[in-house]
């Protein structure tokens, strides 16, 4: 078989056994809905993250469009947020109604830049230091911040959290891509108000469908995420005490999760040393520079993303050498149809438009060994020699 991009059939091998009886024990109780298995899960997840509340969901879309709800986001608000990341992370912010404001990323992490969030907010509050907003954001209430752990690498959450609590901003991690990664010792999930994390299949920690969960230590917020992922239900099924969704995590899912979660630190650490394996080989390789972690900063290492401008000849080089390379993400937010309303333009956020078009990812997965790393780094070089 050839290089995988991501290995899931490696990882079924290793954990077949756990997966099926998980899953039989589903098939033979029949609650298919809010079984036994979705409870035990958030208290493990919560356990491996060191919070006090897990609320499992539907997905990771719903994970950041619910505690929205909860906390009354609508027409009106304003919330910051990072054009370099997966449409979902603003998607939600526009579907309450209220609209969302980028701010460029830094360029060695692809994480949202603090000085720009802190301008970004004086300009909104009538400052003239040129940030780009979008329009009529002026007349907005900013009301929180979106950061992204792009990559699996937690944002900067010492310096963001002072901007936020500075202009009284609530903070979400999208930690979609950063289950397990810590920021200064401290799993995600303990570095704003909440954490919203996805368990799709690709994820750190993924399921056999769509998935999701939001972790906090807030449990007022985690009752109503409770209520608004059943309805918005009140003291008893038929008592519905505000809008909510349907966004129940399938207790299939959760029993695939169990069987996986027991796998994660070690599944991390493979990560890690896959990480460091890259780092030495591209070492030796000119015009490609490979991925920092900032200080105080561990990753789940979702992606491994390179930068090169001779990306599309290296990966059109590596498509030939059977090696699977994908860009994440191609064009930022910021320029995408879906937000054309906002009246951004190209230009306004060079940091992320520079990375879009230099950016892209190898293989990586728990399962990559390292001679498979030094056939994908020995095509990189190859490639670079016919290219330059
Ligand atoms: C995957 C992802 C999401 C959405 O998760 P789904 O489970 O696919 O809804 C949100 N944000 C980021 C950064 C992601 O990578």
């Amino acid at each position: 078989m050839g290089i995988q991009f991501i290995d899931l059939k490696a990882q079924f091998a290793e954990m077949e056994q756990d997966i099926r009886a998980a899953m039989d024990r589903v098939l033979a109780h029949g609650r298919f809905i809010m079984g036994p298995e979705v409870a035990e899960l958030e208290k493990k997840l919560a356990g491996f993250c060191g919070v006090d509340h897990c609320v499992s969901c539907s997905n990771g879309t719903d994970a950041l469009l619910m505690p929205l709800m909860a906390l009354d986001v609508g027409p009106g608000d304003a919330v910051l947020t990072t054009p370099f990341t997966f449409i979902a992370t603003a998607e939600v912010i526009s579907l309450l109604g209220a609209t969302p404001v980028f701010v460029d990323v830094d360029p060695r992490t692809f994480n949202m830049d603090p000085v720009a969030l802190d301008q970004t907010l004086a300009d909104m509050g009538g400052a003239a230091s040129g940030s780009p907003l979008p329009k009529g954001a002026r007349g907005l209430h900013p009301r929180g911040v979106i950061t992204v752990d792009l990559f699996g690498q937690p944002a900067d959450y010492e310096a963001i959290n002072e901007v936020a609590a500075r202009h009284g901003l609530f903070v979400m991690e999208d930690a979609a891509q950063s289950l397990g990664a810590t920021y200064q010792g401290r799993p995600v999930g303990n570095h704003g108000l909440c954490a919203a994390t996805s368990f799709f299949p690709a994820k750190p920690l993924g399921c056999y469908g769509d998935g999701g969960a939001v972790l906090t230590n807030d449990g007022d917020l985690a009752d109503t995420l409770r209520s608004i992922r059943v309805h918005g239900k009140g003291s008893h099924k038929y008592d519905n005490a505000r809008i909510g969704l349907n966004a129940r995590l399938d207790t299939l899912q959760a029993a695939v999760l169990l069987a996986k979660l027991p796998h994660l630190p070690a599944e991390l650490e493979a990560r890690q040393r896959a990480a460091e394996t890259y780092g030495r080989l591209l070492d030796d390789v000119k015009y490609v520079t490979a991925p920092d972690l900032a200080p105080g900063r561990t990753s789940a290492w979702a992606q491994y993303s390179v930068l090169s401008e001779l990306r599309q000849g290296i990966m059109d080089f590596l498509k030939q050498r059977g090696v699977p390379t994908a860009v994440y993400y191609p064009l930022p937010l910021h320029l995408q149809g879906a937000f054309a309303d906002l009246g951004y333009r190209k230009g306004q956020f060079p940091i992320a438009e520079r990375c879009a078009e230099i950016i892209f990812s190898l293989p990586m997965h728990p399962y990559l060994d390292q001679a498979t790393q030094e056939i994908v780094v020995r095509a990189i070089g190859d490639a670079v020699a016919k290219l330059t």
